[in-house]
């Protein structure tokens, strides 16, 4: 990949920012296929990055080991040790066909910023945990957050059973990589050994750079409804059935849309919604479709905004079903509900970007991070930091070094200016 080339030609004096981007381009190298990056959970590629990113969390003075779901955990420890711990992470698995920011920049960045106090030989009066988490993005098992869920103490054991797309179950997978699946609870942390969990990741949207700021303080990781909804009317002949006839159900599937994003467009409570899938059957091109899928996905910073847009939205194609005679039904699919980031946290996030003498701007994330499972066992904060064009999740994601380096200053002056939850309040 030229980017590589273009970042060391624009090269900034930023030994953090430049550090951060060149092991970024060394794991992103770690991938299934060499054309692009997939890095999936409990795979080759996932143990070699793993083996990376433990030898770097070595060389910061970190101990550190892979625990029972396949994270990689690093402990560094405080002055006094066996002390309660900040912990700092991301995830390392990737969508397929992925960037290389979206986790390990979160991961990678966290390390850089221990390493730098070990090179001072500062040592905090708590110690500091870096988590890589082995699976944030669900793409073997169809099941998300399944590294920060065993560390929380939430795994569920049921999803043991699910198989991947080669039929091999994730019980088989965990113990050819030599985990044993009897013993993922011994992942789990409890909440008296964390001060907080603490999560800087790309903003994998384009406000940060609208807004020319390297980087943002997040007020919570929106929940999310997500809706399956059937219309049902009448195929028929496209040539014979006059237009006053028909119950024509992707015609209605349209107009439903159409509401959907006029709701969500107009609201001012930072509600978005998408219609991400739609098939129509027969599916034919002189038949009237008789019947039209589609999904519905929903996201507002806080629960009762988002519940509230669901009632409405629900109501709203109900009446439009019902003027054009068409038979609806709506399942709710999933549902995530929303973790705001601790007042306390976002207060010393906001401090460490004004005094890094950025201006302090406040955005919700749209998209889930571990933390979402962490807020079980620990109070969480997050950092934003802009990515070019908001792109995320291709391989186009992509993170200036200055904003890298940004990044990690701003995270490294919080680490240092820490204050647990009882001194801070
Ligand atoms: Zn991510």
């Amino acid at each position: 990949m030229s980017e590589m080339n273009v970042e060391t030609a624009g090269r900034q004096s930023s030994p953090l920012g430049d550090e951060i981007a060149s092991r970024i381009n060394r794991l992103g190298a770690i991938s299934e296929t060499s054309t692009n990056l997939t890095r999936i959970f409990l795979t080759p590629e996932h143990r070699a990055a793993a083996d990376q990113i433990m030898s770097w969390m070595g060389e910061a003075g970190m101990r550190a080991h892979l625990d029972a779901i396949g994270n990689v955990c690093g402990r560094y420890e405080g002055e006094r040790p066996g002390s309660p711990c900040l912990m700092l992470g991301s995830h390392y698995d990737t969508v397929r066909d992925a960037g290389k920011w979206d986790g390990p920049l979160g991961l990678i960045t966290a390390i850089s910023c221990v390493a730098d106090l070990y090179r001072r030989g500062r040592r905090l009066p708590f110690a500091i945990e870096v988590t890589g988490f082995a699976d944030e993005e669900g793409v073997r098992f169809a099941s998300t957050l399944l590294g920060s869920r065993a560390v929380a103490g939430t795994f569920n054991e049921s999803v043991l059973g699910t198989k991947d797309k080669s039929g091999i179950s994730m019980r088989e997978a965990l113990i050819q990589f030599g985990l044993d699946p009897d013993h993922v609870g011994a992942a789990a942390r409890i909440r008296n050994e964390l001060l907080a969990y603490l999560e800087l990741h790309i903003e994998q949207g384009p406000v940060l750079e609208a807004r020319s700021l390297p980087i943002g303080v997040v007020t919570a990781i929106a929940g999310a409804t997500r809706l399956a909804a059937r219309l049902t009317g009448i195929a028929g002949h496209a040539g014979t059935v006059p237009m006053a006839l028909r119950r024509d159900a992707l015609a209605g599937a349209a107009e439903c849309i159409s509401k959907i994003e006029e709701l969500c467009r107009t609201d001012e409570g930072g509600l978005v919604g998408t219609v991400g899938y739609i098939h129509a059957t027969p599916g034919a091109t002189n038949v009237i479709p008789g019947q039209a899928h589609f999904t519905i996905d929903l996201r507002a910073p806080t629960d009762v905004h988002r519940k509230r847009a669901v009632t409405d939205i629900v109501r709203q194609i109900e009446a439009i079903a019902k003027r054009r005679k068409l038979e609806l039904q709506v399942d709710v699919t999933h549902e995530n509900r929303t973790v705001p980031c601790a007042p306390w946290l976002k207060a010393q996030v906001a401090e460490a970007v004004a005094a890094e003498g950025h201006p302090v701007f406040e955005l919700p994330s749209g998209a889930g991070h571990d933390g979402m499972a962490m807020v079980d066992i620990a109070d969480v904060g997050m950092i934003f930091v802009r990515c070019r064009g908001g792109i995320s999740h291709h391989p186009d994601e992509h993170v200036d070094v200055a904003d890298a380096d940004a990044g990690a200053r701003v995270l490294l002056r919080l680490i240092e200016n820490f204050r647990p939850r009882d001194e801070a309040q």
